[in-house]
């Protein structure tokens, strides 16, 4: 299909100019969303969804946006809806007349609760029948669950949920109920909503003129909304700008925020020094070490106060009082305000060393008092991106770094600066290498310092590169994979699953690609956990955004929602798996030989699981080393 040009948003409004959108519009596109698979006409029904609201009731933008991307608000804000499956079958059972047994029973059958709540529909006899139900309606019901605490607040957050039930019609309850889980995945992601977004916001009417030097008006827009987002991550702040002064002005109109976390630049995974001194010819660059730890960006405000996130924008300020306290002991007297960017490592400070990220694991999440903390932190701290009321993104890596080693005071264990080197011997980054290795690191990031060496937020960068050490003896660096399905065990492991499907995530199409069993390796207990934790996430068949081959199988399937950093032998072409199809090879796969398990990672969500193009990039860059190896095998 070609982009709807001639699409009249007037002739889709079915309700009144300037009153409030019906939910049951967004609930419709939702539905003809989850019947298509191509990305081109979903983000067309993205597009026409908001440029009708554009055109009739612009002030339901902001509602409708973050009920798209199925969030109350920016991540940062920390704002949970904070609900379980218990006080969803409550209100369920309540709304719809019916037993909480019967809800369970159909909810085991169906594997999901939005379905559930969908065929129960209300059968509740009501003297006047609720007025239907509105977005505003909806998100306003929606935060007012989330700020429900205290005492009864599971009884009154049950409330909340039954009214909207009550109220809900045709597919409503369904998506109110995937809502509120946030388990919308209809096959879209952010990036859609973000490039409708941009679309839509080219349609409007007074800004539509895009400037002269500007060729593909629609390409650009979508760039231009997905920038910001990355740079201030804020519904509420892009969609009003957009509305007032159109896309064309929204770089000026929303930028990087002190309080708003920007997304963390990523490294590239590398094969080897040479490779480094290939890329990195003729540019000045540094070696850091790569430590294993949790990403976290300070944020120190003119006001004194201070904010962690975590590599995922949400707010991790509770779980390290500890830091809190040491940076901003360690900010010398000048700093008023600052961005930091660093890693946050468990540390022994009586044999001054670093500890494993395991260690790190078990601290507690939330609400963590100065005198519980077991586990010490030290911060290595890396990159400054804000300084005294000045945004530094723009300078280059020389500049930031010379104002972060002018702006704290270092101190062993509490606060330092990442180990660094400036070399470009092969001999001297290998003994580097080995160094950063010997202090428990994983390896080094290679970054480039003066040319091409801003802060680039959200993205996976050429000038930052990552070397591991066992990149000799594998694929250079670990994959972290979505477990989409799981095979029975037998024999010893009856009860638990014997072997799980592995999917890495197509960023261009949306897609969870499968690219390998995975089921030695495990620990026992290992097993056992991740076969409980799964459990609970079971759906009665795969999603259309899985894309598997034919042949595979599973007994079970998942809804995604782990991701486990693995290790293997190689990676190999396979007529069977699914990853990254269509780039090496137009009908294969790649597949992965001796997958093992390396460990959870619960700061990444299914869609930043490694991408189909980097499983590429990493086919191609062990292909170019070994330039031989068994291509079309089959692991099976
Ligand atoms: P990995 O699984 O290797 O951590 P990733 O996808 O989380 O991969 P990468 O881009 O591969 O991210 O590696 C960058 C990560 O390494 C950062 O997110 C950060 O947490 C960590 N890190 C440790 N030391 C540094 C450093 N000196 N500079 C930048 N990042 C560092």
């Amino acid at each position: 299909k070609k982009k709807p040009a001639s699409f009249d948003p007037s002739s889709v409004v079915c309700w009144e100019k300037d009153k409030p959108v019906p939910f049951l519009f967004l609930c419709l596109a939702f539905d003809m969303i989850n019947e298509e698979s191509g990305r081109i006409v979903i983000t067309d029904i993205v597009c026409n969804l908001l440029r009708t609201v554009i055109h009739a009731t612009p002030e339901d933008l902001v509602p409708v946006v973050y009920l798209s991307a199925n969030r109350i608000a920016p991540a940062h804000e920390g704002l949970e809806l904070g609900i379980g499956d218990a006080s969803i079958i409550k209100a369920l059972a309540e709304a719809c007349g019916r037993t909480e047994q019967q809800i369970k029973i159909q909810y085991k059958e169906k594997g999901d609760l939005g379905l559930v709540a969908k065929a129960s529909r209300s059968s509740q006899s009501m003297m006047r029948k609720p007025d239907a139900l509105t977005i505003r309606k909806v998100f306003k019901t929606f935060h007012l669950i989330a700020k429900e605490s205290g005492k009864d607040s599971q009884e009154k957050k049950k409330n909340h949920i039954k009214s909207l039930l009550v109220a809900a019609t045709d597919c409503e309850p369904l998506y109110i109920i995937r809502l509120l889980q946030t388990k919308l995945r209809i096959g879209y992601a952010e990036q859609t909503l973000l490039t409708a977004l941009g679309q839509a916001a080219v349609y409007t009417e007074e800004h539509s003129k895009p400037p002269p030097e500007i060729q593909s008006p629609f390409e650009e827009a979508a760039k231009i909304v997905k920038k910001v987002y990355s740079v201030l991550p804020d519904y509420d702040k892009i969609v009003s700008a957009l509305l007032k002064d159109g896309v064309w002005e929204l770089p000026k109109k929303c930028d990087f925020t002190p309080g708003v976390p920007v997304g963390p630049m990523l490294s590239k995974a590398t094969k080897g020094v040479s490779e480094i001194l290939n890329k990195f010819q003729d540019v000045e660059f540094t070696c850091e070490y790569k430590y294993d730890g949790e990403r976290a960006q300070i944020h120190f405000l003119e006001n004194g106060s201070v904010e962690i996130y975590s590599r995922n924008a949400e707010r991790n300020t509770g779980k390290f009082p500890d830091v809190v306290t040491a940076v901003s002991r360690l900010k010398k007297t000048s700093v008023t305000s600052f961005i930091l960017d660093c890693e946050l490592v468990a540390y022994d400070r009586t044999k001054q060393r670093i500890l494993p990220f395991q260690v790190l694991s078990t601290r507690a999440r939330k609400n963590v008092a100065l005198s519980d903390i077991k586990v010490d932190v030290c911060v290595f701290a890396f990159d400054l991106l804000y300084l005294n009321g000045q945004a530094l993104l723009q300078e280059n890596l020389k500049i930031r770094r010379e104002h972060l080693y002018t702006s704290f005071d270092e101190e062993s264990g509490f606060f330092q600066f990442a180990t660094s080197t400036t070399s470009n011997d092969v001999e001297e980054i290998q003994k580097f290498l080995d160094k950063a290795i010997d202090a428990s690191c994983e390896g080094l990031i290679i970054k480039t310092l003066h040319e091409d060496a801003t802060y680039e937020p959200s993205k996976r960068s050429l000038n930052w590169l990552k070397l591991k050490k066992d990149y000799m003896e594998n694929i250079g660096d670990s994959l972290d994979l979505v477990p989409i399905g799981a095979f029975h065990g037998r024999g010893k492991r009856t009860g638990v699953y014997g072997a799980f499907l592995l999917a890495c995530y197509d960023n261009d199409n949306e897609e969870f690609q499968s690219i390998c069993k995975i089921g030695t390796g495990f620990k026992e207990e290992v097993l056992e956990e991740r076969s409980t934790s799964l459990r609970s996430k079971v759906i009665p068949k795969p999603k259309a955004y899985y894309k598997c081959g034919e042949s595979i199988n599973p007994d079970v399937w998942f809804d995604a929602s782990e991701v486990w950093e693995v290790k293997a032998a190689d990676l190999t072409i396979s007529p069977v798996y699914r990853a990254a199809v269509g780039i090496v090879d137009s009908n294969k796969g790649i597949s992965l030989r001796f997958p093992r398990l390396v460990r959870v990672r619960p700061d990444k969500a299914p869609e930043q699981a490694s991408s189909s193009e980097q499983v590429a990039e990493m086919y191609n860059a062990q292909k170019h080393n070994h330039n031989d190896k068994q291509d079309d095998n089959e692991d099976d």
